[in-house]
């Protein structure tokens, strides 16, 4: 590897690299092909760049803001049209063709085999094969998607939706109307596209998109830039955010604070932003306490009955190896997952995964047996 051509490419001096390669860049040598990966951001390098062991970089995905006022950051952030895309709640892929081998990125990047698996069976060959200098950043979603696994989309098993495209070596991305021309192409799917607003109407709009995306339990809606000239926002709709609360209470030992914190915030400003009825405010409320006592009472009472709090998902994979390989993935990430014997399904096989979710059943038995909190 040529440190002073990756130094230059990542915009940095050659011993700013070497010193990086100390603190925050760790080598993963498994699975093939070995590669450095950026465990932080660092000198406006993205978390999760991975330098490749032949040389080639492909940059992190961006960080994405959230506002909680939504008209007022519009106005601020955007100063011509918006192109609204659903924003789709899976994992983050970036897909992309190294020595002639699709492999697939996790977001802090790490090659997940299961993913790559997908990918390989997703990703038509010739797309790589005419363009190998392509990053396609796309979600995985479904409900055999084994890191957030979701039924509210049209699959039985695990799909990718592409969203964005990069290039090797490249910083930034290519943006709406390119993505959605290459995913046209090659017969991909994409992210759904909402529609192109004026500013001065965009937020009506969104709002109404938010809200009936909602009632389809869907995540939200991320606002671009159709020449991509400033970054993009996300904005959730409350299904999400109770959702998402309904989880990690569940598992309410498990998460950080501010996963519970940033959550109840949102939908504080959502309501004032909306001008909510009182009645409209009431089962607003209603639905963000029900997302948060009753996983809650469910997880005690399953540990009070002798179980214990685990959370189960499943793949599918149509070869054994990559089971193997995942399993030895979800452990180096720190996991702790015991997987079920395979069931052989059609032309693949089916196989179910307990995740461990240790903290929340240790202390939840603590708490039972009268410990202090
Ligand atoms: P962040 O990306 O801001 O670090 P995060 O990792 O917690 O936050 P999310 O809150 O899910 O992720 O929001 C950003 C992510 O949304 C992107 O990284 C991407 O994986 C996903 N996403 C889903 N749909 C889209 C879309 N249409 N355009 C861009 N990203 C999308
Ligand atoms: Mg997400």
């Amino acid at each position: 590897m040529n440190l002073g051509r990756v130094a230059q490419i990542l915009g940095i001096t050659e011993s700013r690299l070497q010193g990086l390669q100390e603190t925050i860049i760790r080598e993963s040598a498994w699975p093939e092909p070995r590669l450095l990966r950026f465990e932080k951001e660092a000198s406006g390098i993205e978390a999760g760049t991975v330098v490749f062991e032949n040389g080639e970089i492909v940059f992190g995905y961006p960080k994405i803001r959230r506002p909680l006022m939504l008209a007022a950051a519009i106005k601020r952030h955007f100063s011509g049209p918006i192109a609204v895309e659903e924003k789709m709640n899976g994992h983050n892929v970036r897909v992309l063709s190294v020595n002639s081998e699709v492999v697939a990125l996790t977001r802090g990047g790490f090659v997940c085999p299961y993913s790559t698996e997908v990918a390989r069976r997703l990703v038509p060959e010739e797309l790589f094969m005419r363009h190998p200098e392509l990053v396609l950043c796309g979600e995985m979603v479904g409900p055999e998607n084994p890191y957030v696994a979701k039924d509210i989309y049209p699959t039985d098993s695990i799909d990718f939706y592409l969203f964005d495209v990069a290039e090797k070596n490249c910083r930034g991305t290519f943006g709406v109307h390119r993505t959605h021309d290459l995913a046209e192409k090659f017969g991909l799917k994409a992210t759904a596209f909402l529609g192109e607003f004026h500013r001065d109407v965009a937020f009506e709009k969104i709002k109404q998109i938010v809200i009936r995306l909602g009632r389809q339990g869907r995540e939200g809606v991320v606002l671009k830039d159709p020449d991509n000239l400033v970054s993009p926002l996300k904005y959730t709709s409350s299904a999400t955010n109770c959702s998402d609360l309904a989880v990690a209470f569940g598992y309410y030992n498990d998460y950080a604070l501010d996963f519970f914190v940033s959550r109840a915030v949102r939908e504080g400003f959502q309501s004032v932003e909306w001008a909510e009825s009182e009645e409209e405010r009431r089962k607003r409320a209603q639905q963000i306490g029900e997302s948060i006592l009753m996983p809650l009472v469910e997880t005690i009472k399953r540990k009070q009955a002798g179980e214990s709090i685990v959370q189960r998902v499943r793949i599918r994979v149509k070869s054994l190896q990559t089971a193997r390989d995942f399993e030895y993935h979800l452990r180096r990430s720190g996991i702790r997952a015991l997987f079920d014997p395979p069931m052989p399904d059609d032309d693949s096989y089916l196989i179910g995964i307990t995740k461990l979710v240790m903290s929340t059943n240790d202390k939840t038995q603590a708490l039972l047996d009268g410990e202090m909190w």
